[in-house]
């Protein structure tokens, strides 16, 4: 019997030896009362230990209900087993996945034990759960992803399916795992991918594009890639990856008519085998054939000859050598033979240190650059303008800051360009605030009206014309210096002030003269008629009794007293010129000269003179002063003719504008030009009153009334050969 149970046990050994990891033995309280560990590393608990272990204490608490549910029905049932999974703690006290055994020998006296056989699974477990964790990892990822993922195998049937991809199909996942590519797709869709299908399957990638329509009639740009899934040279399925690109197309599209809308092509340079791209559009902008092929060479060689060229080589240079990027606006002669303006810019790309690729874009900036030189010219130009005008001129903006300031305004206000641009206006005329001005540009900048004034600035004693324009940006004011026409202005306006009271004085005194002339004139007529009276009588009472040279002192006398009358009636009327005011009237010409013949008439008879006068005008004017004139003049060319000489005389009138111009034409003595002038003075003769009558006073009378009439008086004459007078008078 002995032999048998030693025998028994052996086997027993053995057999737990060889299934399991280890055994427990556990009483009805569940205590561990054997313990056997196969493994080292399984360490579940030191077999040494001399504790008293329970099954309670090493279990996780987690599985421990389970545990202790599933003891408690086998301690029931004696001879029944049962297994399950749970974690225990080792040695170290981690805890560890065990598969466990329990069977209830509680019953068999030769084990009277709970028998445990457990096997370590930790390592399966750990790895099964790695295994999900991954799988979760992945389907997370790619359900999430914006793209469609499926696997294919080789025999076209779908191994895996993310979530947008069953969404897009509208099927579940049971339904898509498994399923045949073709039969998804149906027959027209599938010979769409056919070829694509077959070259991934050959182990090439496959990339295309495809549109589709919603049912709301919106466009659908699809990207499809396939993958070949390659293991050791055999080809085992594809992964399809199926990226919506709408949006980005939508860009794509946009960027192209953008493009297309800015004149803008782009350029690309594959240094490996020399290789030139241009875009349709860089085409247009060089003016080229769709079909050109270009080449660095011809490229460069489309930029205008001299600078433009040198700078583009220069910058391709840098560009490949040191990868320096670089945006020059320069000019291309177009194949058609245009200059035109064009932004190009570059870029590049290095592999290992050296340039791989450059490129970069092409701009068609013609028109902006053309009227950007010309505003340039015209700003430069309105610069220079404004450099070199005499006048200050400066420009702040609504802030007061100052924007510009000339040249002039350097030297007008003291202040250097450098210091004042970019500072406040008041800061730098800080003793101007309060003053005209600062009131002036305020209300300038206030009302936005432009304001025109004049300011007198103390501290450079300058006087100022100043105009300050608003505008949205601020104001520009101009000051010009006005300070000599100021200066000049108020001395004009003194020596107008003391010419005005010396005019004054003069009228008074001409007046007093005049009125004198007129006092002297008559009161002398009244004793002169006296002399002349009495020397009537005189001749008349004792005439018998003087001999002939007392007669002939008597007749000095009349005479005398006659011809002092006659000067003094002269004077009275020389005095009384522009002191009568007379109104205009139509004066007919021809009238008064007939007038004046009939006055001479007894003369002319005399002398047989003969007058010429044809095609006179009516005057608008004085008419007893144009007769007196005439009068004067007519009687002059009568009076001073030779003896003998049939007197000639000529009246003419000429129109000359604002002025009638008369001319009175004799055979006359003439007169030396030397006494042109005198002959207008008072009392001036040529003559003594034995050869011709006269007072003097003729001509200085005329000349009084046609300056009064507003003309002038002149003669033209030589000695002996006649003379003409000429005289104007204002229309
Ligand atoms: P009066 O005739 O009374 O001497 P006037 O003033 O008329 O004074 O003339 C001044 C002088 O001008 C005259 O004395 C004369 O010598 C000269 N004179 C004027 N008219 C003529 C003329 N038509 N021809 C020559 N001499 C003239």
């Amino acid at each position: 019997m002995r032999q048998k149970t030693i025998e028994n046990y052996k086997l027993f050994r053995k057999l737990i030896d060889n299934s399991y990891s280890g055994i427990y033995l556990l009483n009805e309280s569940f205590e561990i009362i054997y313990r056997r560990l196969l493994t080292e590393e399984l360490g579940v608990v030191e077999a040494s230990s001399k504790q008293k272990h329970s099954i309670k204490t090493l279990t996780h608490p987690d599985d421990l209900e389970k545990v202790i549910a599933l003891l408690s029905e086998i301690i029931k049932s004696p001879g029944n087993s049962s297994a399950c999974v749970f974690r225990s703690k080792n040695h170290t006290g981690d805890f560890i996945w065990l598969r466990c055994t329990f069977s209830n020998m509680l019953n068999d006296p030769e084990v009277n034990a709970i028998v445990c056989n457990f096997l370590d699974i930790n390592k399966d477990k750990l790895e099964h759960e790695n295994i999900t964790k991954s799988e979760n990892f992945i389907r997370t990822i790619t359900d999430n992803l914006p793209a469609l993922i499926a696997y294919w195998n080789a025999d076209l049937v779908c191994m895996f399916a993310n979530k947008p991809y069953l969404e897009w199909f509208e099927m579940a996942a049971g339904k898509m795992i498994g399923i045949n590519k073709l039969e998804l797709l149906g027959q027209k869709e599938f010979d769409l991918h056919r070829a694509h299908i077959e070259e991934v399957l050959n182990g090439i990638p496959q990339r295309f594009e495809r549109t589709f329509y919603k049912p709301t009639g919106d466009k659908l740009f699809t990207l499809t890639q396939y993958l070949p899934d390659e293991h050791a040279g055999v080809i085992k399925g594809f992964y399809s990856l199926i990226y919506d690109v709408t949006e980005v197309k939508k860009l794509e599209i946009l960027l192209n008519k953008a493009t297309k809308l800015a004149r803008m092509g782009s350029w690309e340079f594959i240094l490996k085998d020399n290789s030139m791209f241009w875009s349709d559009s860089a085409k247009e902008i060089h003016e080229v054939e769709p079909d050109f092929q270009p080449t660095m060479e011809t490229c460069i060689d489309f930029y205008k000859d001299g600078k433009d060229r040198e700078l583009i080589k220069a910058k391709i240079k840098s560009l490949i050598e040191y990868g320096e990027p670089f945006n020059e606006d320069l000019r291309i002669l177009t194949f058609n033979g245009n200059y035109k303006w064009i932004r190009v810019i570059g870029e590049s790309e290095f592999v290992n240190f050296k340039c791989a690729r450059a490129y970069g874009s092409f701009q068609d900036i013609n028109t902006q650059k053309i009227s950007e030189i010309e505003t340039l010219k015209a700003y430069e130009e309105k610069n220079i303008i404004l450099e070199s005008i005499g006048d200050a001129f400066f420009a702040v903006d609504r802030n007061w800051i100052i924007s510009y300031w000339n040249k002039t305004s350097e030297n007008v206000f003291f202040k250097n360009r450098d210091e004042v641009l970019g500072r406040n206006l008041w800061e730098i005329l800080s003793d101007d605030v309060g003053s005209k001005s600062y009131n002036e540009y305020h209300r300038a900048l206030e009302t936005n009206r432009a304001s025109h004034f004049e300011d007198y600035y103390i501290l450079f004693n300058k006087w100022y014309e100043i105009s300050a324009y608003p505008s949205t940006s601020g104001l520009s004011v101009y000051l010009k210096d006005v300070t000599i026409r100021k200066l000049s202005d108020l001395k004009l306006k003194s020596l107008n002030d003391s010419l005005q009271i010396k005019s004054r004085a003069l009228a008074m005194s001409n007046a007093e003269l005049e009125q004198f002339a007129f006092v002297a004139s008559h009161d002398l007529q009244e004793p002169l008629r006296m002399v002349a009276s009495f020397m009537t009588l005189l001749d008349q009472k004792y005439g018998n009794l003087l001999d002939a040279k007392g007669k002939q002192y008597i007749q000095f006398a009349v005479d005398g007293a006659k011809r002092m009358r006659n000067i003094i009636l002269d004077l009275l009327d020389f005095s009384r010129i522009g002191r009568t005011s007379e109104n205009n009237e139509d004066v007919d010409v021809t009238h008064i000269i007939e007038d004046i013949l009939v006055l001479f008439r007894k003369q002319i008879d005399e002398q047989n003179a003969q007058i010429i006068f044809k095609c006179l005008p009516i005057i608008k004017s004085a008419k007893v002063q144009v007769r007196q004139v005439f009068q004067n003049l007519i009687g002059n060319a009568l009076k001073y003719q030779q003896n003998f000489t049939q007197p000639k005389i000529e009246v003419s009138a000429e129109d000359i504008g604002v002025h009638w111009k008369f001319a009175i034409k004799d055979n006359g003595i003439g007169i030396d030009p030397e006494h042109f002038e005198k002959i207008f003075t008072i009392f001036q003769r040529l003559h003594n009153h034995t050869e011709y009558t006269g007072t003097g006073m003729g001509l200085a009378i005329t000349k009084k009334i046609v300056e009064s009439l507003g003309g002038d008086i002149w003669v033209h004459s030589s000695e002996g050969e006649g003379s003409t007078f000429y005289f104007t008078i204002s229309k």
